[in-house]
């Protein structure tokens, strides 16, 4: 961690002192070489002197290094209890520690990929001399130990982190994940772009030769202006086929936060057209003809060539009425959305942890895996959506949009559309 260089600093400047009195004591032996034995003498005493002595003990015992850090990333599944039992200190010191996150108030919710920090002494018994606790990525808490206390100390304190927002373009060529990735944009920003769009584009049918993405997101920057860190999608555009798709990120209520069109309207439908990670898949153009690929009255279903093990989503919220065997369709779930429309998704390796008959399930929550049971050619996915009993082209569906923003939320956003505008010309003329 950064943020201790100063610190360290401190910790070797008894190295630099050494240096120092090194290159002193060589260019006094030096000079005074062909001197009396006086001089000898007088040398023999400064190497015998009591303060140096003490010095090159300290240094010894510096060598082993007194603090030994560990930092940590909350994963899911995991309790403030279970990452406090992994480190190598006392029962009671792991009480301390585990006391003074509970009665933090900020600390209620342990969420995932929270970031922890933790600092040990390794040359006193009481080992933790401080932790940190990240609330949000710019804010963290500090716990730390005053002299002879049981408690622990904390300090809720803003990080060095610089916000910045960041603009990249380009020509999307086999793939979204990989044009973006030779972009530099992080994997996490590639695949919240994909779930976005995955309302309104197919990824492997829809992507052609040519079409392109902008976006706008934000990075965090450390004082050594290193990337920390990646923040929201502010604004993205995906071109296909000479057609813009836009979205306006836009917060319409207090913490309320969605996506948004040109129009005000919300990017969010029913159902998704892509229920599975887009950013992963290739496009089909070139091979637009493969038998697996594509729809026909036929087939009934859209098929999605994904290797096995990646991840299926359910397409809208909804209760699962299969989870189960369907024959050709190998192991498949079916997903009842209301009176209207069903889903069902099938070839998969596995099922989702939990999925079965009766569960309710949220739109985007992993309900399977991407495999090749049934009567498959190879691993994909089938998808198919049943309107008022009848299978329908779920690519050719049009669904109405969530939300449309009216009244005083939609000048707002009107305003907030304008700004968001500006700063991309203003990004574009950077980057030029
Ligand atoms: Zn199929």
């Amino acid at each position: 961690m950064k943020v201790f260089d100063y610190k360290k600093l401190k910790e070797y400047s008894i190295f630099i002192w050494l240096i120092i009195i090194t290159i002193i004591t060589i260019l006094s032996s030096a000079i005074f070489r062909q001197n009396t034995a006086d001089q000898n003498i007088k040398l023999k005493e400064t190497l015998d002197n009591i303060y140096l002595k003490k010095t090159l003990v300290e240094i010894t015992n510096n060598l082993q290094p007194r603090y030994s850090t560990i930092n940590y990333t909350s994963k899911s599944g995991d309790t403030y209890q279970s990452i406090i039992d992994s480190l190598d200190i006392s029962k009671k010191e792991k009480q301390i520690i585990l006391n003074s996150i509970l009665s933090n108030k900020s600390l209620k919710i342990l969420n995932i990929n929270q970031k922890f920090f933790f600092k040990f002494d390794n040359l006193l018994n009481q080992k933790i001399i401080e932790f940190k606790i990240e609330t949000d990525k710019k804010n963290e808490i500090v716990f730390f130990r005053t002299e002879n206390s049981e408690k622990l100390q904390s300090k809720k304190i803003k990080k060095n982190y610089t916000k910045k927002l960041v603009y990249k373009e380009t020509v999307i060529t086999d793939s979204l994940y990989n044009s973006a990735i030779n972009l530099g944009i992080n994997a996490n920003v590639i695949i919240e772009f994909a779930r976005l769009y995955g309302f309104q584009v197919d990824f492997q049918r829809d992507i052609w030769k040519e079409d392109s993405f902008q976006i706008i997101y934000e990075e965090f920057i450390n004082e050594n202006n290193e990337i920390v860190d990646t923040g929201e999608i502010i604004f993205a555009n995906l071109n296909l086929q000479n057609t813009d798709l836009q979205l306006y990120r836009f917060e319409y209520k207090k913490n309320k936060i969605d996506f948004f069109d040109e129009n005000g309207k919300s990017i969010k439908k029913t159902l998704m057209k892509t229920p599975i990670n887009g950013a992963r898949l290739s496009s089909s153009y070139g091979k637009r003809k493969h038998p697996i690929l594509g729809y026909t009255k036929m087939h009934t279903g859209t098929d999605f060539a994904a290797p096995t093990g990646t991840p299926i989503m359910a397409s809208g919220d909804g209760k699962v009425t299969k989870a189960g065997w369907c024959g050709g369709g190998g192991n498949c779930v079916k997903i009842k959305h209301n009176t209207t429309y069903q889903t069902v998704y099938a070839h998969m390796s596995k099922f989702g942890r939990g999925i079965k008959k009766g569960v309710r399930v949220r739109q985007g929550q992993i309900i399977g895996y991407v495999g090749s049971t049934g009567m498959s050619t190879g691993p994909h996915l089938h998808y198919e959506v049943i309107e008022n009993g009848k299978k329908v082209n779920s690519q050719k569906l049009k669904l109405p949009s969530g939300k449309v923003l009216k009244g005083e939320e939609r000048k707002r956003f009107e305003v907030s559309k304008i700004k968001i505008d500006v700063l991309k010309s203003d990004l574009i003329t950077k980057t030029n």
